[in-house]
């Protein structure tokens, strides 16, 4: 049975990173669009000022704990979450699970090149994978019609557009194939490419690594103030 709880009214699962890797295989054999989201304080500020953002987190089958943030909201209210299930974990697994069953997957978003050599890199990792299309993030209409239809070959897609214009993407478009999962990873593929170092495994054990992400890329000051409004937001409203 299916355990959610909310996070300032945002609805998160209570599952851990097994138990949502088992889920993603059963979904790829039952009829519909499945989506999974993944995520953190930034998303669920975003999604309180945003409807369709909102309504997305609502219908997705799956929607992760990923980030310390979330958790951590969590134990205010006296509640739960096992652990944090990450974008960049979950696209690992999900990988390592295709090479081993084969699935077909399709890699959408991030700078022209990127997904290429994240999934080479990752072939290096989990073997070979049976790849049915790759495009970078930045396609005009024609383009994106002929991503769309390589996409009903896959059963499970990667968009990596960053968010909420994944998850509006993956809405928008994708809702017509069945016994599909797709999964808004933002900038897992840069992670994976190599081009963005993750953050040394203290920050991470110490709930630190949105500050790492800072100190790499200082420009995202401005998204980032969302976490101290999170915190902020989430205190007043202790239940
Ligand atoms: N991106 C893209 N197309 C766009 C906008 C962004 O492919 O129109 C990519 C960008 O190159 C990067 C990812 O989306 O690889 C966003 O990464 P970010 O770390 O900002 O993700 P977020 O924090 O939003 O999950």
């Amino acid at each position: 049975m299916r355990k959610r709880l909310s996070v300032l009214s945002v609805p998160i699962d209570v599952i851990t990173m097994k138990e949502t890797i088992q889920r993603v295989q059963e979904l790829m054999n039952e009829p519909g669009l499945h989506h999974v989201v993944t995520a953190n304080a930034e998303m669920v500020m975003l999604a309180k000022g945003n409807p369709i953002l909102y309504s997305i987190l609502e219908d997705a089958s799956i929607v992760t704990p990923d980030g310390a943030g979330v958790l951590w909201a969590a134990e205010q209210n006296n509640e739960h979450l096992p652990e944090r299930v990450t974008g960049i974990d979950v696209t690992r697994e999900l990988f390592s699970i295709a090479s081993k069953q084969n699935i077909p997957v399709y890699c959408l978003g991030a700078a022209p090149g990127v997904a290429k050599r994240a999934v080479e890199n990752l072939e290096r990792e989990v073997g070979p994978l049976q790849i049915v299309g790759i495009h970078d993030g930045f396609f005009n209409t024609d383009e994106e019609q002929s991503i769309i239809g390589d996409m009903a070959k896959a059963k499970l897609i990667f968009v990596a557009l960053g968010v909420p214009k994944q998850e509006i993407w993956i809405k928008e478009h994708l809702s017509h194939l069945s016994g599909v999962v797709a999964v808004g990873i933002g900038g897992s593929f840069d992670v994976i490419a190599g081009n963005i170092p993750r953050a040394p495994e203290w920050m991470q054990n110490n709930r630190l690594e949105w500050l790492y992400r800072l100190y790499l890329e200082p420009k995202r000051i401005g998204r980032m103030m969302a976490i101290p409004k999170f915190m902020f937001t989430v205190l007043k409203n202790k239940r």
